[in-house]
């Protein structure tokens, strides 16, 4: 999807390799980028993890004055310009969070132009006060994310956003950009005609997310057993979201995880607000927590490293199931959307349908969407390219990577037994649910059929050929595809409608899917964790993350805004050795490798020494040349290593009592003392860093190493 498109101006190119450490452009960024530059506006569609902060986030670098992005969501402002500061990027945000102190601090670096990006909340923007501060100051951009949020008809309409049209009026000079993952059109045209975008360029990129696998599979009153094999087979240690219809159900699902051994945090709006960030701000900050939510949860989540989002209802559309479901890998690594629905499901969304006060013109796009929903269910085709169908959008081949792509379903000819289901229906005058008639088609033995006379119908115990679940399995199947109603004021009981005449006349055969018994049904598995070539890249892998999570925990910062999970992955195929091997991974830009370079240099090092061992041990060989004289760049350059992969060496030959410290690093014994003193008051943690600073740099990470194996080595004797 990479375009061929690269920037007209080169700084954007530049910058994007500079400050955020990738290579190229994706998709419509560049384009994107220049339309902005150039004073126009803008309407970005682009799928979560497509990419769209980098449109704004260039533009407002090279534009003079400060961009003002909109966004609705205050609780992730804090987290998002943090990202931004961590790349050297000056952001700040403005909203109530904030203290009247905090707000005439900001105030005053806006008009003193100190600031790129600033981030407001839109009734904030709104007010009388900031928006004439904005009318004196010079402005680079307003960025307008989330901006569905205008339309009254999607599911995340905010009011605020409807006077956002005033920034067309009072700005007409400064170029604007509304950014959307909600692909529909009449989302599109209502986000032009509320913010008065007719002049804006358009740009929608594809919407697939090709690295989220889609599988869904029939709940066969085991859905929780299901989830759990499915969190332990293949995300062990991984951060997932898993949606519930209910409060309830969220406690409970929650609970159980949990005493299973798993962090398995409940979200929902039954839980008081302090309780609820809580538990947030643990999913946003630490590796592989797991969180329970009502759909509640998660608009605007900008986790990257979510690696399965795991229904266990039928979300009530298609729409809503793309975005539940996109929320999982947004940093493009493997990822699983993963679904149990069944019978009641599909009765409790058509009764909640049912029962719905909306008005006609409502119920009918509902009706609609949900049986969109509930058809995606049964295919048995190709789930992406039904998916990107229903968004206009099209993939010419089968994608390889859903359930029914991987293990096409059986079908079967479900004719005749449709026929039986159907007459039984009608027999016993379309007032009974589905296990009453299922009772009677397998000739049940029981007074209420008795007192009835259904045990006197042609269609009693005519359906002895299948199981109890097999009937239900067909019966959802019948209401999914419309051949049979439910009508919910008559609690529950099934009605044949006008699509059910055809199959009971056999006029048309009906193909179903086959029932698969959850005991038979072999599930092939989709590792989205790493699969390391072997337990050392694990033990890397590790202790990057933990580095990863100790720099975040001192900085108060979500874990991914120090580095990607893919950064750390390209650490440890690649295991890079010096500070410019380790600047050419993805996601490493001039500020984080100036940050956190050495520590990850120092664990992968570490790390290396540690496991390079036979034929001949790579550590041992630098021994050998040091002790014939060689100084560790003689070495390096003799061996072809990094001289800091020969320091770590030397280290631990210091560490081993192999080597002298003062020989090695030619300290005098003062100074020695001296750089002792230095790690030591650092001594709660594993890193060179602060100690390298507080000396102001007079020492090399190279000789603090050697110190410091010195003194572990003491402190062992
Ligand atoms: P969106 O807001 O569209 O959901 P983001 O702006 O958060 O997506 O970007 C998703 C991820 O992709 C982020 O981790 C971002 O840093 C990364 N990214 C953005 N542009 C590029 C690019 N050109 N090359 C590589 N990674 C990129
Ligand atoms: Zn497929």
């Amino acid at each position: 999807m990479d375009s061929p498109y690269q920037s007209e101006s080169p700084s954007a190119l530049q910058i994007l390799q500079t400050v955020f450490g990738y290579e190229t452009f994706r998709s419509h960024q560049a384009e994107v980028i220049d339309q902005l530059v150039n004073g126009g506006d803008a309407l970005v569609l682009m799928p979560t993890g497509g990419g769209k902060s980098v449109c704004y986030q260039i533009p407002a670098l090279i534009r003079p004055g400060v961009a003002v992005v909109l966004s609705p969501l205050i609780a992730l402002m804090q987290d998002q310009v943090a990202a931004m500061q961590q790349l050297g990027v000056r952001a700040a945000f403005l909203n109530s969070s904030l203290n009247l102190e905090e707000v005439q601090r900001i105030e005053s670096e806006l008009q003193t132009g100190q600031l790129d990006l600033i981030y407001i909340a839109p009734e904030r923007l709104m007010q009388p006060r900031t928006l004439s501060l904005l009318e004196s100051i010079p402005l680079a951009l307003f960025a307008i994310d989330e901006a569905h949020c205008v339309s009254q008809w999607g599911h995340d309409f905010r009011p605020e956003y409807i006077q956002l049209s005033v920034l067309h009026e009072r700005f007409p000079n400064i170029p604007r950009i509304a950014l959307t993952a909600t692909a529909d059109a009449p989302t599109r045209r209502e986000i032009i005609k509320r913010l008065a975008l007719e002049n804006a360029r358009v740009f929608v990129s594809s919407f697939d997310r090709p690295n989220i696998r889609y599988r869904i599979m029939e709940n066969q009153g085991n859905a929780r057993e299901s989830l759990l094999r499915f969190i332990r087979n293949e995300h062990d240690g991984d951060a997932g979201i898993v949606y519930c219809l209910s409060r309830k159900r969220v406690d409970d699902i929650a609970e159980w995880l949990g005493k299973k051994g798993l962090t398995a945090l409940p979200y929902h709006a039954g839980m008081n607000s302090e309780a609820r960030k809580q538990n947030q701000d643990r999913f946003l900050r630490e590796d592989g927590i797991i969180i329970v939510a009502t759909i509640a949860f998660g608009m605007g989540i900008d986790k990257p490293d979510v690696r399965f989002v795991a229904h266990m209802n039928l979300p009530k559309s298609l729409e809503a199931y793309y975005q539940e479901t996109g929320r999982a890998g947004r940093d493009g690594q493997p990822a699983n959307a993963w679904m149990s629905y069944g019978l009641q499901d599909v009765i409790l969304l058509k009764q909640m349908q049912e029962n719905s006060d909306a008005d006609e013109a409502h119920r009918r796009v509902e009706h609609h969407k949900l049986d969109a929903m509930l058809g995606f269910c049964e295919l048995t085709s190709c789930r992406r390219q039904a998916l990107l169908h229903y968004f206009d959008d099209h993939l010419p081949e089968p994608c390889g990577n859903c359930d029914t792509c991987i293990e096409p379903p059986e079908t079967w000819d479900a004719s005749v037994a449709a026929q039986k289901a159907l007459s039984c229906v009608h027999r016993t005058g379309q007032r009974f649910g589905v296990s009453y008639v299922v009772d009677v088609l397998m000739g049940k033995d029981d007074d209420r059929i008795k007192r009835f006379g259904h045990d006197k119908l042609t269609t009693y115990g005519i359906g002895t050929e299948l199981e109890q679940k097999e009937w239900r399995n067909l019966f959802r199947q019948l209401i999914s595809r419309g051949l049979l109603r439910v009508d919910m004021e008559a609690y529950g009981s099934l009605h044949l409608t006008e699509a059910a005449r055809p199959v009971l006349r056999s006029e048309q055969p009906l193909y179903l899917r086959k029932f698969i018994k959850a005991s038979r049904k072999k599930t092939r598995s989709h590792k989205t964790s790493q699969a390391w070539h072997d337990a050392k890249d694990k033990l890397l892998w590790e202790a990057l993350r933990d580095l990863r999570s100790q720099l975040a925990t001192e900085q108060g910062v979500p874990a991914y805004v120090i580095f990607h999970d893919a950064t750390l992955m390209e650490m440890v195929e690649r295991q890079p050795q010096t500070l410019s091997q380790l600047s050419t991974l993805s996601g490493i830009g001039e500020k984080k490798l100036d940050a956190y370079g050495e520590d990850f240099l120092t664990v992968i090092n570490e790390h290396l020494n540690q496991t390079t061992a036979t034929p001949v041990d790579t550590a041992d060989e630098t021994l050998q040349l040091y002790r014939l004289g060689m100084d560790a760049s003689t070495i390096a350059t003799q061996r072809g290593l990094a001289e800091s992969t020969i320091y770590t060496h030397l280290a631990s030959a210091i560490q081993n009592g192999d080597a002298e410290v003062l020989e090695v690093t030619g300290l005098d014994e003062t100074t020695f003392n001296m750089l002792c003193n230095a790690i030591e008051q650092f001594e709660d943690n594993n890193r060179l860093k602060p100690v390298y600073e507080s000396l102001e740099g007079a020492y090399e990470y190279n000789i603090l190493r050697c110190v410091k194996a010195a003194m572990l080595s003491e402190a062992l004797a």
